[in-house]
């Protein structure tokens, strides 16, 4: 069996193939360093349950977690594949543990409270690390910087796989390599000169070359392929990989301008640890697809912790140059803005703050900005996932635009998470999307395959070894 892919939903695959006494090859396009795929940046995964569980406070029941998937995609989810998710997300934690991943106790640590979802400890580097370690111990043969380009199909199907290291004949494949949106070529069709202003928060290897492949030969597409869940992130973020870190979420707090000083939304509207992910969206639309979160002191003070540290000027006209912004545009926007802002009338707590005749307003928050040193930061639209993939059947097999089926082959991950999430997003369902669909795809492709008679050839180069026990001891 083959399996394509590096990430959370390939490894799922390997593992649970092998583990069913499958011989399992998988290739990954990227090179050991970046094993792992975007699933190394994630940090969390959404899972129902009934009770408290160690990982997981309260309850979070298979309804809520339906409702929440249907609300925040517009009830675009395919009713069998999410009833598939939400059931099947009950047995993660305890499957992820039995793989030797390592989960955060909720009550430790610096992170948030969640009762809809997990945390890796160590977060998804480690846990794609021990997935890793897994896969190899169940014999699993791990071939990293090894792309694969094309299936040979006989009728519906799949016969072999075209890799860089030549044609591999397999009884079944598990496709897990994610969406096109690395790939800037495949962006600018989309969204034309704009993609230019977009940064990749994650891997460079998912380039969606399998996916446009399957796609023109008829296989069915998901979602849109304009659709990109994309959030703030600092403009001078890497092009690709900057991972987490690289957010801007301090909005509230400050004014957002585009390059002429101008605001274009309100600052206070969206106040939930959403926002970043609205701005993203906002600033795509926006001149070069760039703005800056201006701030005055106080501002500073209270806004997260950002990765890069913000410009920093003693008046609004130096700091509008620093930036490159027009110094006129930003001064009137700061003065009208500071001439709006009234006080709440009952207490003083920040929220009620808000202006008056501006347009746009800024409904809370809209505190004076008018202590030095003032700071910036630029941000720009960063690229998490595309809302774009390859349909499925209720055992994750390629559907075709006829109708048909591949007979053994298998999507799984983000190739097949429009299927889901043709549109909008809640925190940790990629990674849970992930392992439940990588999971039945392995399974399903042990089935679809049989038993190999013959172990599969040997490719010529660049295995992954298994990582040697750390002295120090396991990341718990
Ligand atoms: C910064 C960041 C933070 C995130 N945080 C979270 C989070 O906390 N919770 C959450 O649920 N989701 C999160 N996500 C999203 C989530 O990580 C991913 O969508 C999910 O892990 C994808 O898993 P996957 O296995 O489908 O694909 P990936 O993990 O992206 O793996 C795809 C793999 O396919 C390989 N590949 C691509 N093309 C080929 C080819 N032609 N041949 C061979 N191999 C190929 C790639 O090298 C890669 O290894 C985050 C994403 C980013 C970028």
């Amino acid at each position: 069996m083959l399996v394509i892919g590096g990430g959370a939903a390939a490894l799922a695959a390997a593992i649970d193939a092998a583990a069913a006494g499958a011989s399992v090859r998988l290739l990954d396009a990227a090179p050991p360093a970046l094993l792992g795929g975007n699933t190394r940046h994630s940090r969390n995964f959404r899972c129902s349950h009934d009770a408290p569980t160690p990982w997981t406070p309260d309850a979070y029941p298979p309804a809520q977690f339906r409702a929440d998937v249907l609300r925040a995609t517009g009830g675009g989810a395919d009713p069998v594949l999410l009833e598939a998710l939400v059931q099947q997300s009950r047995a993660l934690p305890d499957w992820l543990l039995a793989q030797g991943v390592a989960l955060q106790r909720p009550a430790q640590g610096p992170l948030p409270y969640s009762r809809r979802t997990a945390f890796f400890l160590g977060g998804g580097m480690a846990a794609v690390r021990a997935l890793a370690d897994r896969a190899l111990a169940l014999g699993v043969d791990m071939v990293p910087g090894c792309a694969a380009h094309a299936l040979v199909l006989r009728g519906r199907r799949m016969t072999a796989v075209v890799t860089d290291q030549g044609s591999m004949s397999a009884g079944a494949c598990v496709l897990a390599c994610g969406g096109a949106h690395a790939d800037p070529a495949w962006l600018a069709r989309h969204w034309g000169a704009a993609a230019r202003g977009f940064v990749n928060r994650g891997t460079p290897h998912v380039r969606g070359e399998l996916l446009q492949w399957l796609l023109a030969q008829g296989a069915a597409a998901a979602g849109d392929p304009a659709g990109l869940y994309l959030v703030a992130v600092d403009a001078r973020s890497p092009a690709h990989d900057g991972g987490i870190v690289t957010r801007i979420r301090g909005m509230p707090l400050g004014v957002v301008v585009d390059r002429q000083g101008r605001r274009r939304h309100d600052e206070g509207a969206d106040t939930a640890s959403t926002r970043y992910s609205r701005w993203g969206q906002r600033l795509a639309a926006y001149p070069e697809q760039t703005g800056w979160l201006v701030l005055d002191d106080p501002g500073l003070r209270a806004a997260p912790a950002a990765l890069y540290p913000p410009l920093r000027a003693p008046d609004i006209a130096s700091l509008a140059v620093l930036c490159g912004i027009d110094p006129a545009g930003l001064e009137a926007t700061f003065t009208a803005y500071n001439a709006a802002v009234r006080a709440p009338a009952q207490s003083d707590a920040a929220a009620g703050w808000r202006t008056a005749c501006l347009d746009p307003p800024k409904s809370a928050y809209a505190r004076p900005i008018l202590e030095p040193p003032f700071a910036a930061y630029p941000m720009r639209p960063g690229v998490t996932f595309a809302h774009h993939g390859i349909a499925v059947d209720a055992c994750t097999r390629v559907r075709w635009t006829d109708g048909t089926v591949l007979e053994n082959a298998f999507a799984a991950g983000m190739l097949m998470a429009a299927n889901l999430i043709p549109q909008g997003y809640v925190s940790g369902l990629a990674v849970s999307i992930s392992l439940v669909f990588g999971r039945i795809a392995g399974r399903a492709a042990v089935q679809a395959a049989g038993r190999p008679a013959a172990p599969l050839p040997e490719p010529d180069q660049g295995h992954f070894e298994r990582a040697e026990p750390d002295p120090a001891g396991p990341v718990t």
